[in-house]
């Protein structure tokens, strides 16, 4: 078992990432020979050069896809048989641990302890949840009467297009791959141009879990390229996707200029962190919500990045959330010591650089962080950072920022406090502090997003859904209804009265 910093090190200058495309069961590279490099964010180095999919090369795996699909050998495989194959898969994914976790953390940057943790086991549980969900759901009969007997039963769409974003690669591609395998589907993953290199892995250990060839190709490469490529497919029937709003309205546009395939859209978020004054413990409600906005560098679609408190209790809180801020040990991702990793690359560095100096204008008053860190190490590191007495409606508080920065903005009633956690493009996530159940059950409900959270933050679990209102999207991963939107209804009406 690899424990320490120095083994983990050691094991990261040895390791050799899998770096073409996998279609229909072997390694491939790109049809026209194009590469692209990906960037170990915490030393600024090259980890490797990955082939590129280009049109060509999605359309080999959408057909390779499709084919596997047709054969009917996973789509038509009992439910009892495909359980047994994924939870091979989870049980090979945890078998693959500290491999999987190594590349992660490489990758994109996050700490190894957090991966280990985490993201790997996170995956492996999805898998394996799925795996079990699968047969044990029933169909149904529709009430016609005696004269009819109406079936409705789920089938699968056939040719699924995944593509997911870099700040959880393992984690957000089990939440398609795992309902949409389970349901028969087949699934082309395209991964984050950042962190390609774990899914690499996973399409190995598909194939050696018994996952027939075809039925799961991975193909990474640059977002308007292979990106596009699947949106724009005709053999595709839907595109599960997660990642910014603005490539997410993309697929609409791509699915519009095809064949109007299903898009499901799990986008960005600007969560608020509502803390009302009867709040008991505030210094509970000050590391959950430090946390909350810190953990992964910041870099979560649900992120609680608006800290949103009553002006009678903000400085006590304040000084609690500076204090879990002052202590986070922010390092090199491969120091098992290490609470926070790096930002995931250099154009994201900039991006949150570039929102900081914004903060200081729009009149945030930086009480900590503020800047880049442990620059001599070549990565792209930034302080945890709180902006503090930020205007709800200064761009900073309003813009997805992507990085390790809180802002806080106070209230003096609980119907502005409901104003301005709701006053924002994004309902993805919010959470509320109160001690009393009415006012929660209350807030909870006007606020438009789709988790809640009270008295904590980013509790989760496969088990709940998962997805955003307004302009954090329209899909829900996870939970038993992501099974659902693997799947079609398809009546059978048949007529038994006449003989
Ligand atoms: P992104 O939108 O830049 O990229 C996501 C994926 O889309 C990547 O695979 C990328 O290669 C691809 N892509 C990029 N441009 C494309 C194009 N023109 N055509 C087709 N594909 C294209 O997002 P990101 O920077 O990788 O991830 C960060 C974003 O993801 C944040 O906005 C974050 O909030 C969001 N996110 C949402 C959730 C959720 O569940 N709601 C979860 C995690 C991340």
């Amino acid at each position: 078992m690899v424990t320490t910093y120095e083994q983990w090190r050691d094991r990261a200058a040895r390791v050799t990432p899998r770096n073409e495309l996998f279609i229909d069961g072997a390694f491939v590279p790109a049809a026209d020979g194009a590469t692209f490099a990906t960037v170990g964010p915490r030393d600024g180095r090259e980890l490797a050069r990955i082939s590129a999919a280009g049109d060509t090369d999605v359309d080999r795996a959408v057909r390779a896809a499709r084919t596997a699909f047709e054969d009917r050998r996973w789509a038509d495989a009992s439910p009892r048989h495909r359980k047994k194959v994924l939870l091979r898969f989870s049980a090979l994914i945890r078998e693959h641990l500290e491999e999987l976790a190594l590349l992660e953390t490489l990758d994109v940057g996050k700490p190894i302890g957090e991966s280990l943790r985490v993201d790997v086991p996170g995956a492996a549980n999805c898998v394996q949840w799925y795996a079990e969900a699968v047969d044990k759901i029933y169909d149904e009969i529709a009430p016609t009467g005696a004269d009819a007997l109406a079936m409705i039963t789920r089938e699968p769409l056939g040719v699924v297009g995944a593509v997911v974003p870099w700040n959880y690669p393992l984690m957000i591609t089990s939440w398609k791959i795992a309902p949409a395998l389970a349901m028969g589907n087949s699934v082309v993953l395209k991964p984050a141009e950042q962190s390609s290199l774990s899914a690499l892995v996973l399409a190995e250990l598909a194939v050696e879990a018994g996952i027939p060839d075809g039925v799961f190709n991975v193909v990474p490469g640059l977002g308007p390229v292979a990106g596009a490529a699947l949106g724009r497919h005709q053999e595709v029937d839907k595109i599960a996707f997660t990642g910014s709003t603005g490539t997410g309205r993309r697929f609409l546009e791509y699915s519009a200029q095809s064949n109007g395939k299903q898009v499901a859209l799990e986008l960005g978020g600007k969560s608020p962190q509502v803390v009302l004054a009867d709040t008991e413990d505030l210094d509970a409600a000050a590391s959950a919500i430090a946390w909350g906005i810190f953990y992964n560098a910041g870099q979560t679609c649900n992120a609680g990045s608006r800290l949103l408190a009553d002006a009678r209790v903000m400085d006590d809180l304040l000084a609690g959330v500076v204090k879990v801020a002052e202590d986070i040990r922010v390092g090199d991702p491969l120091d098992p010591d290490t609470q926070m990793g790096a930002i995931v690359d250099q154009a994201q560095l900039d991006r949150v650089l570039g929102y900081l100096a914004l903060g200081r204008d729009e009149g945030g008053q930086v009480v900590t962080g503020g800047d880049r860190v442990r620059a001599e190490s070549g990565g792209y590191f930034v302080a945890p950072t709180v902006l503090h007495g930020v205007d709800n409606d200064a761009r900073v508080a309003q813009e997805e920022i992507f990085g390790p920065v809180l802002t806080t903005t106070t209230f003096t009633s609980e119907d502005e406090a409901v104003r301005l956690a709701n006053r924002t493009r994004y309902g993805l996530a919010a959470s509320v502090w109160t001690a009393r159940l009415g006012t929660a059950h209350r807030v909870a409900r006007a606020l438009r997003a789709g988790t809640v959270w009270v008295n904590t933050f980013d509790a989760s679990d496969v088990i709940t859904p998962f997805g955003g209102f307004k302009d954090s999207g329209s899909g829900r991963d996870k939970s038993l209804h992501a099974l659902d939107a693997y799947s079609a209804l398809k009546t059978t009406w048949i007529n038994v009265g006449n003989s």
